[in-house]
């Protein structure tokens, strides 16, 4: 969401004719979009902003302006001056197009300036922005804010609550995006799957089946979401899932994100997250029975206060029982605000650490496991850039190009293409699997699809 907000200032203040730099010193106005989600980050953002405020200083009348968004500036308000007295401006996650106005006012040199009211408006209605050509693949909102009270989270204090998009709205955005080049969107919201407006005969699985039967769409590839709560992981959504022939959605890609948290009833109950365990994995037997190539990853917190050795055994349990494709697996830490913070955080930083390692390590064994049925086939990747570990080609002696990209089910593919091809990036590819770890697949080229 963050990352799409950015992307969003970006082209904000590209239309006031301002351009991004390569680095602060170079830079007019100076801008920190702040996350959140962990305490951590948010002292990562407010100590940015501290070492940015020491530049400013430096550069006496050339100093540049500095403002403060996302999540951080939302919760933060007018208290970040009081640490941070060279920061200019402070805006909210509804604020974000009111920051060319927030720019121009601080270069005219007004100060202080906080703008962080959520929208009033039940209705909620925009436009994706981006500047420039957008590439292949793009963010699109289809609803923002979460009405979940989950202990641990303070989103529902940073986006308010849930707000959706007209279906309208949202197709003609993706339909725009397509024209211009994009092939793959990812829709984006808190909890995607409760979107729908209030009175409408809307619904997400609703939303999707529109996307991939409007002509306009015709040449997007695929179609990602990103978050979901299982409670309103629908039978009517799994459905959508099936394949085209047998009354799936066409573009919809073959992955699923669906944060558990624990596999303990009981610590999912102190954790505010009303769903039960049991409920998870038949959802998840019904999208396997439905159509078992679809890659399954979910989110999991450990050493939530009160998890005892048999809550965890129970997290390691659900591992084994869903076999997830991957895992983002997190040690628990505090986060003011939240209902957690008011719990006695009762496991020693040391138990968490152990309990993250062995769950990491679990999780390895059944990733490998699950990649390595893919080694001999074929599969269609989207090519993000070159791979990280470029180590595959030199390790055989060879000069080839090692390339970086996802399958449908979100699989890391890095794979050689013929020395001396053409630039891969964005480009879709079919590819031979040839090996595979825990973390990844590799392969090797056999053509360009598109
Ligand atoms: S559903 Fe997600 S965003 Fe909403 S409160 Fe729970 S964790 Fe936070």
């Amino acid at each position: 969401m963050n990352e799409a907000d950015s992307v969003r200032m970006h082209a904000l203040l590209g239309d006031e004719g301002m351009l991004a730099c390569k680095c602060p010193e170079e830079a007019d106005v100076i801008l920190v979009n702040g996350c959140t989600v962990r305490d951590k980050a948010r002292h990562k953002a407010i100590s940015a902003i501290g070492g940015y405020a020491a530049l400013r200083r430096d550069r006496g009348a050339m100093r540049p302006v500095i403002g403060l968004g996302g999540c951080v500036g939302q919760l933060e308000k007018d208290a970040v001056f009081k640490r941070i007295p060279e920061l200019d401006f402070v805006f909210g996650t509804d604020t974000i197009d009111q920051l060319p106005l927030l720019v121009k006012n601080a270069l005219a040199g007004l100060r202080r300036q906080v703008m962080t009211d959520f929208d009033a408006d039940p209705a909620y209605s925009t436009m994706t922005r981006i500047s420039g050509v957008p590439g292949v693949r793009a963010y699109v909102n289809i609803m923002k804010g979460c009405n979940k009270h989950c202990s641990f989270c303070i989103v529902p204090q940073t986006r308010g609550p849930e707000k959706s998009r007209s279906m309208d709205e949202i197709i003609g955005d993706v339909a725009s995006l397509v024209s211009r080049g994009v092939r793959e969107v990812t829709l984006l919201g808190q909890n995607v799957n409760s979107y729908g407006r209030p009175g409408k005969n809307e619904n997400f699985p609703g939303l999707l089946r529109a996307i991939d039967a409007d002509p306009r769409c015709l040449l997007l590839k695929r179609i990602r979401f990103t978050s979901s709560h299982p409670w309103d992981f629908s039978e009517e959504l799994i459905g959508c899932y099936a394949p085209p022939a047998r009354g799936g959605v066409s573009r919809l890609a073959w992955h699923l994100h669906l944060p558990v948290q624990s596999g303990s009833d009981r610590i999912l109950s102190l954790m505010g997250r009303d769903h039960e365990i049991s409920d998870y994995v038949r959802k998840m037997d019904l999208l396997r029975g439905i159509n078992p190539e679809v890659g399954v990853s979910t989110d999991l917190i450990v050493g939530f206060p009160g998890e005892t050795e048999q809550d965890f055994r129970a997290t390691e349990a659900l591992l084994d029982r869903v076999g997830f494709d991957s895992i983002f697996a997190f040690a628990y830490s505090q986060r003011p605000g939240t209902r957690a913070a008011g719990m006695n955080d009762d496991v020693p930083q040391s138990g968490k650490l152990r309990r993250l390692g062995l769950l990491l390590a679990r999780q390895e064994a059944i990733s490998s496991q699950r990649y390595a049925t893919r080694i001999g086939r074929e599969m269609e990747i989207l090519v993000e850039g070159c791979a990280k570990n470029s180590g595959l080609a030199a390790a055989r002696g060879l000069r080839a190009a090692v390339w970086s990209g996802r399958t449908t089910c979100n699989r890391v593919v890095n794979f050689m293409s013929g020395a001396g091809t053409e630039d891969l990036k964005d480009r879709f590819v079919l590819v031979s699997i040839t090996g595979a770890t825990g973390l990844s697949l590799q392969g090797e080229m056999i053509r360009v699809t598109s």
